[in-house]
């Protein structure tokens, strides 16, 4: 190899090099831009219904009407049920009690396609909950999550009791035992307290999930506690 070809393939390595490491720089760039531009997994995925001040309102305004006894009855004719079989855009999402005395649709008085509800008795937030509320704001556009516990629960009573009629302890007065422990010793009615706190535990494990947490942070998502009075009919927000 001669001296001059020597030369000549030293400054082509020098220069490959340079290349390739403008063409590295260049890369990382790529995918910092990329990395800028894709959301974080928790990022919405929908645009929202509507704001969660603008949600509260409407459910808020629903329970007033059902209170006084002038129900609207939105969202349940023959054009609704056709329009939101082409797709789902609820407003709020409710995780109630199973107690047949508490529907939300009625209390909020709302129609179809308006509420993404979870019901289970006692109003827990399991995994399955939490994961089925985590779609309604993800994919659904829901910014609102009422948690909705009421006086006189059947199952907030049976934590209280320790057991169940058949003196069973399983996995859902479990999840309400916090709650009595919590109440006990509290003045006024101990069901009435033990539901108040079951509601703030769960809103509390709402806003730190993995699932919601972000979005409540920035406040994009609001969780809400309230108890529904029985007899009334009024929701007592927490
Ligand atoms: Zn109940």
């Amino acid at each position: 190899m001669s001296m001059l070809s020597l030369l000549r393939d030293t400054r082509l390595f020098i220069k490959t090099v340079r290349m390739l490491g403008k063409a590295k720089t260049l890369g990382f760039a790529l995918i910092a831009a990329t990395l800028a531009v894709i959301p974080p997994a928790w990022a919405a995925n929908v645009k929202p219904t509507m704001s969660a001040a603008r949600a509260l309102q409407l459910l808020l305004d629903g329970n007033q009407r059902f209170i006084a006894g002038r129900l609207d009855h939105p969202d349940q004719s023959r054009e609704r049920r056709e329009e939101v079989a082409k797709g789902q855009h609820p407003f709020a999402s409710v995780l109630s009690c199973s107690d047949s005395r508490v529907p939300p649709e009625v209390i909020f008085d709302q129609g179809l396609g308006d509420l993404f509800v979870v019901r289970v008795a006692g109003n827990v937030a399991t995994d399955i909950t939490i994961q089925s509320l985590d779609y309604s704001v993800k994919h659904l556009g829901v910014r609102v999550v009422m948690i909705l516990g009421h006086t006189e629960c059947g199952a907030v009573k049976a934590a209280i009791l320790g057991h169940d009629e058949e003196g069973d302890v399983g996995p859902l007065l479990s999840e309400l035992k916090p709650a009595v422990a919590d109440s006990k010793g509290q003045p006024g009615d101990p069901v009435t307290n033990a539901v108040r706190e079951n509601v703030k535990l769960v809103m509390q494990k709402l806003e730190e999930s993995p699932e919601l947490s972000a979005m409540v942070k920035t406040g994009e998502l609001r969780i809400i506690g309230g108890v529904y009075n029985l007899k009334t009919g009024k929701i007592d927000i927490l």
